[in-house]
This record gives structure tokens, sequence and C-alpha cells, in this order.
């Protein structure tokens, strides 16, 4: 099936270019970009002109951030697109639910790592004791120039803390809700740079994130559990998994790999004529930006 590819910057070119020329149910059959063009493909600066001029494209994927992306999303909708969105899935946890009044299909990308299947199964029928969520990388490494990223609605260090939130609300058997957040936010900037979270969990488990955009050095995206049958470790965004000492690795990079699966997952949507939608990880956002204490901390600069 035709789709086309809608705001061309790092992500589309590092992971949704390549996962749709390697698909075997995709084919890239225009880009839409206000500044950028993709070798070979019909480019069009206008979104609207584009669902106009092409109707045999029946799937558009929306790769700019969060803010301007309702519009997009809405638009293809209502043109009878199947749509799918970059993560988180909108800017407000409102404008998500009118896109899922109305969306078809719908998934988190980091749910696609490797281990995440796995480990949800290991944890099946076993007592959760702790979680600890330690998502820790260098801003200025895997988010140069992105101001939309700082500003208002660009969700800061959530914009990849979110990722951890979707794996933990994948394997985890029982709802969690956020009770006590602590946002550190650069003098400068609209979003916070850091952030720590605390939430309950029905039978008592300990549950806990950790987010630094300040990490220089190893760069750290883990979740740990202890359970009342044993630990596992999910390393690497979900890529590595370490259960009892025993190490199960897909040797992928972080990333590498769920783009495939998560343009399969899309075409098996389109398919059954099924949707997906889970707004529990940016729900959870929210609730930190609702019940935060705001610290503010040293301004940030690029360099
Ligand atoms: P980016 O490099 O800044 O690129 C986003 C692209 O969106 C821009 O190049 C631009 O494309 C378009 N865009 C920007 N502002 C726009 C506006 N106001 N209206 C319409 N289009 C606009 O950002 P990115 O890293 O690719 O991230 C985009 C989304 O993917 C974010 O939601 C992010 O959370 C998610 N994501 C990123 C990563 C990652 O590793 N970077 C990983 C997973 C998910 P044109 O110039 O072509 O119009």
């Amino acid at each position: 099936m035709g789709i086309a590819l809608v705001g061309i910057g790092k992500i589309a070119r590092d992971q949704h270019i390549p996962a749709i020329h390697g698909s075997g149910s995709w084919s890239l059959a225009a880009a839409v970009s206000r500044n950028a063009s993709v070798e070979d493909i019909d480019t069009y600066t206008d979104f609207h002109q584009m669902l106009a001029q092409r109707p045999d494209i029946r799937a558009v994927s929306l790769t700019m951030p969060p803010v301007p992306r309702f519009e997009y999303a809405m638009a293809a909708l209502q043109s009878g697109r199947h749509v799918m969105l970059e993560k988180p899935p909108g800017a407000t946890v409102s404008e998500c639910q009118v896109l899922l009044e109305t969306a078809r299909e719908k998934t988190w990308h980091s749910r696609m790592a490797e281990m995440v299947p796995a480990a949800k199964i290991w944890l099946r029928g076993k007592k959760i004791k702790h979680l600890d969520i330690i998502w820790k990388e260098d801003v200025r490494r895997w988010h140069p120039n992105q101001d939309w990223i700082w500003q208002a609605g660009g969700l800061g260090v959530f914009d990849p803390g979110i990722n951890a939130l979707s794996i933990m609300t994948e394997i985890l058997a029982d709802p969690v809700h956020v009770t006590q957040a602590v946002l550190e936010i650069p003098e400068n900037k609209d979003c916070p740079i850091a952030a720590e979270l605390r939430f309950a969990h029905p039978h008592g488990a300990h549950v806990h994130a950790v987010f630094d955009w300040r990490q220089s050095g190893e760069q750290i995206w883990t979740i740990d559990i202890e359970t009342d049958g044993g630990h596992l470790t999910l390393f690497d965004g979900g890529a590595r998994m370490v259960v009892d000492g025993q190490a199960f690795a897909s040797g992928d990079t972080p990333l590498h790999g769920e783009y495939p699966r998560l343009y399969a997952k899309f075409a098996e949507l389109v398919s059954d004529a099924q949707s997906e939608l889970d707004l529990s990880p940016l729900q959870h956002v929210a609730d930190a930006f609702l019940i935060g204490r705001r610290v503010i901390t040293d301004p940030h600069y690029e360099s």
C-alpha cells in the first residue's frame, strides 16, 4: 500500500524511511515537507494538496512534533486515510480523545522493542515489589537544535521519557497512577530537563521513575523490576533483557527493529480494519504536569 510521510526530520530519516523501504507491505508514495525532499519520491509542500491530488495514497505517517500534528491528523482522518502518529500521539489528552473517536490505527513504538513482549510474559503471575525506571540521556546529543522540544507542548524530558512509560504500561498487569512528581525546569525553557515520578500500585509495589537530560557518558534507558519470583531488567529501551543474571539480547541497537515492526503492525491493523490506541503513557505525563512541584534550574544552552 502506498503511504505518505509527512514532516521530514530526524526520526523520519533515521527510522521511517528505512522501515518503509524495507517493508513488504508499504511503499513510500509521497513525502510532505515544508523544507526538505526525499530522493526519488514525489514531494509536496502542502499536505492538503497532497490529500486532494493523491487519492491513491490511502495511508499517512505523521512525524512532525506533537503540537502541529493534530490538525494534520484530523485532515487525514476526515479524508478517510489510515493514520500512523509519532509519539506522543498529541499535545494534550483531550485532543487525543478527539482523534481516538475518529482514529482507526495507532500504537507506541517503544512497545515494539525486542524484549518487551518477553518481559510482559515473564512478569505474568508474579508479584512486583519494585519497578524503577532510569532514563538518562544527553539532550545535546539526541535532540540538537530541536527548539520545539523545549517549548510549551514539546514535553521536554518526557519526550523520551514517555517511551519508558509506554513500556511500563504495556508490561504491568495492573494500572498505576502518579502520586508525586518533581519537575526541574531550566529558567530559560518552558519544559523540564529532568523529572522524578512516584506511582501508586494497587498491590503496594514501589514504582518510581527518574528522567534526566543532563547525562554525559553512558546513556541509560533501563527498567529494573524486583518480583517475588526473580529479578528482571530491561536495558537499552527494551532491546536487551536480563532475568536473574541470564541475558537475552536481540543484537539490536535501541530503536533498531522497532519501526519495521511498527509498520508491519500498521499494515495488519489496516488489513483487519482494527484500531489500537492507549492514552495511558500521555495521561501519566499530563498528571505529572498537574501534580508536579516545579523547581527552576540553571538555564540550558545548545552548547
Ligand atoms: P525534528 O527532527 O525536529 O523533525 C520534525 C519535522 O517536523 C521537521 O523537520 C519539520 O519537517 C516538521 N515540523 C516541525 N515543525 C512543524 C510545524 N510547526 N508544522 C509542520 N511540520 C513541522 O523532530 P524528530 O526528532 O523527528 O521528532 C518528531 C516526532 O517524532 C516527535 O514527536 C518525537 O517525539 C518523535 N520521535 C523522535 C525520536 C528521535 O529519536 N528523534 C524517536 C521517536 C519518536 P519539514 O521541514 O519536512 O516540514
